[in-house]
């Protein structure tokens, strides 16, 4: 019993350091009080024996506030506890001594494994998860094909491939006692099937079983070949609602399970559901899984360290696997998935964090040291002070810029928390320092937008700027490229095509990208040939919650703004729906007489642009022909030219134009700070991330600015979407709220933001989990940066394995 020893050991080492600390609760980091409880809390787990069961408690008692009194009461608290401890030491200590009673702790069920037992050695972990699952029994060559469209191509790939639901037929009603409205589980036999056509195009199916206190139909519409199913006298099982229709009991579109006979293995307990595929049953694959965790599972070696288990009270690998496949309890489950949750997160952090210090570490950068102080002079020059969460940032980011090492930042912002101001200062601090900066930005008319504000507001500084976006001429493109080589450039904006073309910089020193251009190892890797590193930063305007950041950007630093500049009056944002048009209008009219400007979006599907600009036109028309036709309509839409879209911008900017209806084209960036009027039609289309973007293009100067979202939306989290705009005005909560609403797949739409592919663990009820992985993963490899301990040697093969080896993820391409 090593590691109760070696536990009790953990108790006592920090009693002295806290006397003589003067009982201050800081024996050990993060609280000598909370040490002792934790692990006292691992004991408890790992022991069955009464005596030492209730020293734990009264000693849990005695240090359960702990922290909270005063260093006299805390002297007595402790002097109290070591007869306690002497005499929990030498409870153990017997019970080491009696191997009967060792071995019963060994099997007292799977609270953990209290020492690595495997049969596979280490040496061997490699061959045992590429064990073909073609040779096991059942299997052969036929299903194996099969199984491996759904990626299990190994015995480990099988142990691990969880289900996605679960059926619990563990507790069911009997028919006589169910109520109308309760949500059920039933088990019985088949008394018949039925098959009405009550009119065309309608077809129910109604199965009616009984179990000897009732009968009870559950029926399915339009699924006639489900009839086929249910021959009279299977065993079966109905979950669902409880309706009473007719006088009869039903449930309509039942979970359902049959069962070969009543003493069925699977009769009355909670069944995995997996994800099957043509020709892979559902059964087969339990059977195959139940087959494996009987047969193969032995020889899995645990691959998290001991400690690291007691001290979260983590499951063995082997009791976990078992019970995610065939829990025996709802508690067990929760258990089981505790642990495998916390192994692919810890697995993902590790990964995201070696990478990290890969590129840290072997990658010197630029060191910006300023021959001229062009920031500071600019921030003086500023017409307004830098709000706090500016300023912090920004010294993030200088001392960063001074450091010989890369710099690989996330700025996260909110709309309009001067994410810009900042990016301006690092550019400067760049030339300062005699390099050459870019930034690209995701459209040309952003890109412009950019340039224009640059030239704006740098025009008191001798800099030249340059503007490379796809659609200049050639001629002009090329003599852009060779002042760019030649250095004659200071600052280069432009689109993706500043990092695609044959671009070579003179001395490029620093790149900000924006987050859909995440610029990626492999970007890094083409300047570095080119004899380049660059400090890179990353902007983002789509505020994302710190857990996905966490995950989706572990490989860079993170600055948030997390603070507007003041006076910024909240947009006011209201939902209509179309018959409210007039009122709209009217509302419209008077904003521009009084001298504002207003944006029309009308949403723009992916799948049909031609059909959305038809729809654009035809409102733009529409307004200025009929609805107003005494003021300026202005057009933008995806499919202009650049030439045509920048007139059109530069129109609105200045002024002539009063109202701009456009695609989304202008969800991101655009600063017109004289526009107070933002209206989305049918905003039930858009995501509330992209109408928050949208949104974000009024409210950006002294004026009271407002939204008005025109929506008739027919689900419930189309409602629930507007009532989240109109209630608030924080990007990051409203990301919160869409992530709960869409989950965070569909958030950052299907992996295009590198989102990790997560088998178990969901990022959003999992926070937790992610925060703790992420702090172990640090300190792990604070102790053991490149994972060569023993003890990290098969957690190591693991992100291997996850990360295809070379450890790089999170990649745009
Ligand atoms: P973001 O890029 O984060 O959306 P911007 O940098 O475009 O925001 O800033 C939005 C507006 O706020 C700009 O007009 C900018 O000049 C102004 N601004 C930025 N920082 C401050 C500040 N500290 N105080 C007052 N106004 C500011
Ligand atoms: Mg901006």
């Amino acid at each position: 019993m090593e590691s109760e020893k070696e536990i009790i050991k953990k108790l006592l080492k920090p009693l002295k350091i806290e006397r003589n600390l003067g009982y201050t609760n800081s024996a050990v980091l993060g609280g000598f009080a909370s040490y002792i409880l934790n692990w006292l809390g691992s004991l408890a787990e790992l022991t069955t024996k009464e005596q030492l069961l209730e020293l734990i408690a009264e000693l849990e008692q005695l240090f359960s506030d702990y922290a909270q009194v005063a260093p006299a009461q805390r002297k007595e608290k402790l002097q109290e506890s070591r007869e306690l401890f002497s005499r929990l030491k030498e409870v153990a200590v017997e019970e080491v001594q009696s191997p009967a009673e060792a071995a019963a702790v060994q099997e007292s069920g799977p609270e953990y494994q209290t020492a690595v037992q495997t049969e596979v050695k280490e040496e061997e972990f490699p061959q045992f998860w590429r064990q073909s699952i073609r040779y096991i029994k059942g299997v052969g060559k036929k299903r194996a094909a099969k199984l491996s469209r759904l990626g299990i191509e190994t015995v480990w790939d099988a142990l691990f491939y969880f289900p996605r639901d679960y059926r619990d037929w563990s507790q069911t009603a009997q028919i006589k006692d169910l109520k109308v409205g309760s949500k059920v589980t039933v088990r019985g036999q088949v008394l018949g099937t039925e098959e009405l056509r009550p009119r065309q195009g309608l077809t129910i199916i109604k199965v009616i079983i009984g179990d000897g206190t009732g009968k009870l139909a559950g029926v399915w519409f339009n699924q006639p070949y489900l009839k086929k199913n249910f021959k009279r006298g299977a065993q079966v099982a109905f979950s669902g609602e409880i309706q009473r229709k007719y006088g009869e009991l039903q449930i309509n579109n039942p979970n359902y399970e049959l069962f070969k006979s009543k003493d069925d293995i699977y009769v009355g307990r909670i069944l995995p559901v997996y994800a099957a595929t043509e020709g892979i049953s559902q059964n087969f694959l339990r059977k195959l899984i139940k087959r494996l965790l009987k047969e193969e599972l032995a020889k899995l070696p645990e691959f998290l360290p001991l400690e690291l288990r007691s001290k979260h009270r983590l499951w063995g690998i082997k009791e976990a696997l078992e019970q995610i496949h065939f829990p025996e309890s709802r508690e067990e489950l929760e258990q089981a998935r505790r642990r495998l949750v916390f192994d692919e997160l810890l697995i993902l952090q590790l990964g995201v964090l070696l990478k990290k210090s890969d590129l840290g570490e072997v990658e010197s950068g630029v060191l910006h040291q300023e021959k001229q102080q062009l920031a500071a002079q600019y921030r003086q020059q500023l017409p307004f002070e830098l709000t706090k969460a500016q300023l912090k940032v920004w010294e993030e980011i200088k001392e960063d810029m001074e450091s010989a090492q890369v710099m690989n930042r996330l700025i996260q912002g909110d709309v309009g928390s001067g994410k810009t101001v900042v990016a301006t200062l690092a550019l400067l601090k760049a030339v300062g320092s005699g390099y050459q900066g870019a930034m690209m930005a995701p459209t040309e008319i952003l890109a412009e937008q950019h340039y224009l504000g640059l030239e704006d507001s740098l025009a008191d500084y001798d800099l030249e700027l340059g503007l490379l976006v796809g659609s200049l001429r050639s001629s002009a493109k090329e003599e852009l490229l060779t002042e760019i080589a030649q250095g004659e450039i200071d600052i280069v904006i432009g689109t993706h095509a500043l990092i695609q073309e044959g671009i070579e910089f003179q001395k490029l020193g620093l790149v900000i990208t924006d987050e859909q251009h995440r610029f990626g190892v492999k970007q890094r890797a083409v300047l570095k040939e080119k004899g380049a590193n660059p400090d890179v930063l990353v902007m983002t305007a789509t505020p994302i919650p710190r857990t996905l950041a966490l995950t989706l950007y572990g490989d860079l630093d993170l600055s948030v703004i997390d603070e507007l500049p003041p006076g910024r009056k909240p947009v006011v944002t209201e939902w209509r729906s179309e018959a409210a048009y007039p009122k709209i209008y009217s509302f419209m009219r008077q904003q521009i007489e009084a001298g504002r400007q207003a944006y029309v979006v009308c949403p723009l599907v992916e799948e049909s642009e031609e059909l959305d600009i038809t729809s654009a036109v035809e409102l733009a028309n529409q307004l200025n022909e009929e609805v107003f036709p005494q003021l300026t309509i202005g057009l933008l839409h995806g499919q202009l030219k650049a030439e045509q879209k920048e007139m059109i911008m530069e129109k609105f900017r200045c002024g002539e134009i009063d109202i701009l209806v456009s695609t989304t084209v202008i969800e991101v960036g655009v600063n017109v700070p004289n526009a107070t009027l933002m209206l989305i039609v049918d905003a039930q289309r858009f995501g509330l991330a992209q109408l928050h973007q949208l949104r974000g293009r009024v409210g950006r100067g002294e004026h009271q600015s407002y939204c008005v979202l025109v929506a008739d939306p027919s689900t419930d989290s189309g409602r629930q979407r507007m009532r989240i705009m109109t209630r608030s005005n924080d990007g990051f909560e409203i990301a919160e709220e869409d992530l709960k609403l869409r989950g965070p797949g569909e958030f950052f739409g299907t992996r295009q933001h590198g989102l990790p592919d997560l088998k178990i663990a969901n990022l959003l009820r999992d926070a937790d989990t992610l925060e703790l992985a992420r702090k172990e993963a640090l300190q792990m490899l604070e102790s053991d940066n490149k994972l060569l301990a023993a003890e990290h040697q098969l957690l190591k093969r693991l992100i291997e394995i996850r990360f295809g080896g070379s450890i790089e993820m999170i990649e745009v391409s």
